[in-house]
């Protein structure tokens, strides 16, 4: 029989490593939010038309690239941030696959702009599908600047695929909450169809949650504080009178990374069992600080769950500390459900 296997072009690994990474406009928004981040910006700003269906660009001022690493930015498994497996438990970035660029380099037309610091000319770079348009020196400010437009443009099922303007926007919003709750001390902006929406100093976690929910958020906070071998554990709960129907502002943040965990959520929620009606969800904002070594976070690509070594143990220290808030603050007990 005559030999059938293939190896795909590097373009076609990217297509399909794109439908794992960016999902929708959101995930770009979160992937470019955060490699400013990693570039130690001190400012970023977030830019989107039509839902991002037709621009999202993110602006910062962190450490730009030399010309070299604009391009190899765009290669997949292309990374500064981790050199070896044995790094992914010592992470200190919140990238570290080195697919991001890569992947949305394949699935949508990107414009670059990038200077380091100590550089006095910056490199423009344009790519299209995987394909470098074009790659120049240039007169650009000192950090990094990427636009993505027409995402999925050459994937006509996904960018079909897409919600309303309006419902791909709240995504967005999502994720530009997520960042700029996880990192007070960065200013951010957020631009949506030429007006501004966010404009966040830097700040302390308690004022930058009620910069971007409102000021009636100040009297629901209501600190919570531990710190244990396990965990440290900071931020705030809401109180119980402030419970919802719905979710929404539940945010767990593990080492400045926003995370999903179903597990820890019902750690906070049973410590307000008899507090707040079954059926609704108490607000919080908790940021827990453990040894990088003993967490993993390179289960998904999207990187929004998280394994830890001693689950058991991080539920109790949890649900402990936001007991122990509520007793504090005389919340607890509170039996009035009728509202
Ligand atoms: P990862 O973040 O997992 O390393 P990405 O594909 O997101 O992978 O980015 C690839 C590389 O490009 C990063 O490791 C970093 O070196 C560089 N890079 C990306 N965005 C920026 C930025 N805004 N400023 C400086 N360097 C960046
Ligand atoms: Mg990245």
């Amino acid at each position: 029989m005559a030999d059938r296997i293939q190896l795909l072009p590097d373009h076609v690994a990217n297509q399909i490593a794109a439908g794992e990474v960016v999902q929708r406009p959101a995930s770009v928004v979160k992937e470019l939010m955060e490699n400013a981040v990693d570039a130690q910006a001190s400012e970023i700003k977030l830019v989107v038309k039509d839902g991002g269906k037709t621009l999202i660009q993110v602006v910062d001022d962190g450490i730009g690239m030399s010309p070299t690493d604009a391009r190899l930015s765009f290669e997949r498994h292309a990374t500064s941030k981790i050199r070896s497996a044995e790094d992914l438990f010592q992470l200190h970035t919140k990238g570290f696959r080195g697919e991001a660029l890569a992947s949305i380099a394949a699935i949508a037309h990107v414009d670059m702009q990038t200077r380091p610091g100590d550089e006095e000319l910056g490199t423009h770079l344009r790519i299209e599908g995987s394909n470098v348009v074009s790659q120049e020196a240039a007169v650009t400010p000192k950090g990094t600047s990427i636009a993505v437009k027409n995402l999925f443009y050459n994937i006509p099922a996904r960018r079909n695929f897409l919600k309303s303007d309006k419902v791909e926007f709240r995504h967005i919003t999502d994720e530009f909450h997520r960042v700029a709750l996880a990192h007070p001390g960065i200013s951010f902006f957020f631009y949506h169809n030429d007006s501004e929406l966010f404009h966040l100093n830097q700040n302390s976690q308690r004022k930058r949650i009620i910069n971007i929910f409102g000021h009636k958020t100040d009297e629901k906070l209501v600190p919570v504080q531990e710190e244990t071998q396990v965990v440290k554990i900071d931020g705030f709960i809401c109180k119980p009178a402030f419970a919802k129907k719905s979710r929404g502002e539940q945010f767990f943040f593990v080492n400045d990374r926003f995370i999903k965990s179903p597990y820890l959520h019902h750690a906070v929620q049973s410590a307000f069992e008899g507090l707040i009606k079954p059926d609704s969800y108490p607000g919080y904002f908790l940021y827990l600080t453990v040894d990088p070594t003993s967490i993993d976070i390179n289960i998904h690509p999207t990187k929004t769950e998280i394994k830890f070594d001693d689950e058991h143990t991080l539920y109790a220290i949890l649900r402990a500390a936001v007991k122990h808030s509520l007793g504090q603050f005389h919340l607890a007990p509170m039996l009035d459900f009728e509202q």
